[in-house]
């Protein structure tokens, strides 16, 4: 489990994140929703340490705050930047590789060999430069280097950013699958209908606060939230 406490995250003077409180039970898939500036990727990156934060941040039952991003990632926590953030002018592999660096390369081949297993584009792609296989097929990419790290939590920052509804088709899919090795996913997303298809749990962030949580049908069954995020 992944519990969050009393997390602030301010750039300057922007209070960005204020004070939020949230867990994430094991195997459960939990999404950050909320407009853009509701500070969905501050929360993200306080988790894995990429911004400094104040609060508590427990990872099945050891404390994360204040360890370096590379120690969190060792104690099973892995993050999908925004945009996906593949290096374009190297391989599928050379990507997927980078994804294993804290682990011994035997270990990293044997997790390279089972993710190309279960996603068979991934081997097919191999060779490829990442830079120009389509969007879907980079998110897969991005999924698949954070999961080199053997996490227990998943965190993924916006997995429908620039995708037709067709690929999001299939990202929902590979979450689905995902959730079902029993991984536990945290999701930002503003796509709050995709949100709402995956997700257990919705966390509703405005201004950096948390204004509602629960299953997706009892946040988005709201009328005031039904007609601000899902536009009906
Ligand atoms: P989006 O969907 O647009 O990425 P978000 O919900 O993920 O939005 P954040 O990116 O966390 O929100 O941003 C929250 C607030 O913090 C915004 O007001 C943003 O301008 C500000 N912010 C984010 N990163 C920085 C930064 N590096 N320096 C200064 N302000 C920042």
């Amino acid at each position: 489990m992944l519990e969050i406490e009393n997390l602030s995250v301010s750039y300057g003077r922007n209070e960005a994140v204020r004070g939020i409180s949230f867990a994430v039970p094991d195997a459960s898939i939990v999404a950050l929703v909320g407009a853009n500036g509701a500070g969905k990727t501050s929360t993200l990156n306080a988790i894995t340490g990429l911004v400094s934060s104040s609060g508590r941040i427990v990872s099945d039952g050891r404390v994360l705050t204040g360890l370096t991003t590379d120690n969190r990632v060792r104690l099973g926590v892995a993050q999908v930047a925004e945009g996906r953030q593949l290096f374009p002018l190297m391989s599928v592999r050379e990507n997927l590789e980078l994804g294993g660096y804290l682990c011994r390369a035997a270990e990293s081949r044997q997790r390279l060999t089972v993710l190309m297993e279960r996603f068979p584009v991934l081997a097919e792609r191999a060779d490829q430069f990442a830079g120009t296989l389509s969007g879907g097929e980079q998110q897969m990419v991005a999924i698949c280097r954070a999961l080199m790290s053997a996490p227990q939590v998943l965190l993924i920052d916006e997995p429908c950013l620039g995708l037709a509804p067709i690929i999001i088709r299939k990202v929902t899919a590979i979450l689905r699958e995902l959730h079902g090795t029993g991984l536990t996913i945290l999701i930002a997303e503003q796509n709050a209908s995709f949100a709402a298809a995956v997700a257990d749990r919705l966390i509703l962030l405005e201004n950096g606060r948390i204004r509602a949580e629960g299953s997706p049908n009892e946040v988005l069954g709201q009328p005031q939230f039904r007609q601000a995020y899902l536009g009906v």
